[in-house]
């Protein structure tokens, strides 16, 4: 077993890179550059020590260069180390490309060939992101940039994948780092703010509440969705305070409501996986609440299934705790990722929302009809409620109500509605008999005739 390795480093790649450019240029061939990297090698290096690493980062290396090998066998190609555990193969091609995945092929089974640990057999698996010359660059910082970009969307996919440099990829990328950069301050400036979806009761039309939705416009940026942001700040912790702040906000509009409307609202406040693995949460939602002289049952928490795939026993204990105080949970876009029926019984909620792709197709004559209609009388018979999103026609209107559905949200009844100044006053000059309940029932009731 080797002590520390002696293999070309970053600099060496970029001669190389510089070489084999001017050789590509010459022969008129093109460059395939891969840049490998082995996925989670830490483990190796914590686990088994770091001899035994080096030791496999030496075995990689060496069938990555052999004479003998499959790369060696198609074409004539450098591997240079690259960092920590990555290693840069720089590759002249022929002018077809169908070679071109066979090369990358080759290179990953190079990695994923097992190593041998005292008699018995290591598997590892590597991301490799690959570029090619002369198309995706001219000069070698480029090309190993977007090598480099590759292997990063590669890596993000989970490891074990081959991911070919991508223009729209580096697009979007730059457009990620831009809206990270923007979100940081945004809370602070004030750039948020609410918007507020009406949810009405199937029985009798009338309204049940709101649900919260959050809308962001950046000056220079315009309004980003936030089907875009979400998962930046999720990944970024920001999510932590801009949710915080999304509680705060929905649970003033609900007491503003609760003070002139006749009967109980409930406000529905979509919650990511993150807040609940926050060890304050807990105590932060039952505070606000306080603060505000909610009921508890007022609030309806919305969790998506993906909270299991986190910290999921954290996830559950917090959610129960919440149910224990009176909140409602209810669990949003049912039907999308890995639903199933053994999560509802897993998961202390009261409520379910159907998501709106289904919705879309039921007035179609397709299957999801039919799945729509069995998951209304399933759930239920779980002594659960529904609540239909995504409703736009009548007839997904009335079908639902023939089904027994308990709840309806959509553009059909009202879309996400941005409390201005004048409702504000509104709210807070208007007497009881002219009720925000009132007047959205009777929004509701034009919208459904
Ligand atoms: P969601 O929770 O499924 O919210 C419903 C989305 O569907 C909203 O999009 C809403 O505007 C849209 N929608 C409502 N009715 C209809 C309809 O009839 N037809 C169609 N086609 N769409 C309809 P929005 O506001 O862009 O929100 C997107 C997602 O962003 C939400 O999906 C939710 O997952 C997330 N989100 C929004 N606000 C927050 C928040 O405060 N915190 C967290 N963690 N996530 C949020
Ligand atoms: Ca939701
Ligand atoms: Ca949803």
């Amino acid at each position: 077993m080797g002590g520390a390795i002696d293999l070309p480093g970053r600099s060496e790649a970029f001669i190389q890179m510089e070489i084999a450019i001017n050789n590509a240029r010459v022969s008129g061939r093109r460059l395939l550059v891969a840049l490998l990297d082995i996925d989670r090698f830490y483990c190796i290096n914590e686990t088994k020590g770091t001899d035994f690493g080096n030791y496999a980062l030496n075995i990689i290396y060496k069938r990555l260069t052999d004479a003998e090998s499959a790369i060696s066998k198609i074409c004539s190609h450098t591997v240079c180390r690259f960092g920590g555990n990555a290693f840069l193969v720089i590759v002249e091609v022929e002018q077809e490309e169908l070679n071109d995945w066979k090369m990358v092929e080759a290179i990953k089974y190079a990695v994923t060939q097992p190593i041998d640990d005292d008699g018995t057999e290591l598997y590892l698996t590597a991301s490799i992101g690959a570029s090619l010359f002369p198309q995706d660059g001219h000069t070698s910082e480029l090309l190993i940039c977007h090598t480099e970009s590759a292997l990063h969307q590669s890596k993000g996919q989970g490891g074990n994948q081959v991911l070919f440099y991508n223009a729209e990829d580096t697009e979007r990328m730059n457009r990620r780092t831009t809206i990270e950069a923007a979100l940081r301050p945004a809370l602070f400036l004030r750039q948020f703010h609410l918007s507020y979806q009406p949810i009405y009761r199937l029985s009798d039309g009338r309204l049940r509440g709101y649900e919260a939705l959050i809308r962001w416009n950046h000056p220079e940026l315009g309004a980003i969705t936030p089907n875009e942001f979400i998962p930046i700040a999720e990944q970024n912790g920001l999510i932590i305070p801009i949710g915080e702040w999304v509680l705060r906000e929905a649970c003033k509009m609900l007491a503003g409501i609760t003070k002139y409307s006749l009967s109980e609202m409930t406000m529905s406040i979509n919650i990511s996986p993150i807040q609940l693995m926050d060890p304050s949460f807990t105590h932060t939602v039952l505070n606000v609440i306080k603060e505000k002289g909610l009921q508890p049952y007022s609030i309806e928490l919305e969790i998506t299934e993906n909270i299991l795939s986190y910290s999921s026993e954290t996830s559950i204990s917090t959610l129960s705790r919440l149910r224990a105080e009176g909140i409602r949970i209810s669990l949003d876009d049912f039907g999308t990722g890995y639903s199933s029926f053994s999560n509802l019984k897993q998961l202390p909620i009261h409520c379910l929302k159907i998501d709106k792709s289904f919705i879309k197709k039921m007035d179609l004559h397709s299957a999801d009809r039919h799945i729509v209609e069995a998951i209304i009388g399933l759930v239920q018979k779980l002594g659960l409620e529904v609540i239909a999103e995504g409703v736009e026609y009548e007839e997904q209107y009335h079908l639902l109500r023939e089904w027994g559905c308990n709840y309806v949200q959509g553009y059909l009844l009202g879309k996400p509605w941005e409390p201005t100044l004048i409702d504000m006053t509104m709210l807070r000059n208007n007497n009881k008999s002219q009720s925000i309940q009132t007047s959205e029932d009777e929004m509701a009731l034009k919208a459904i005739k």
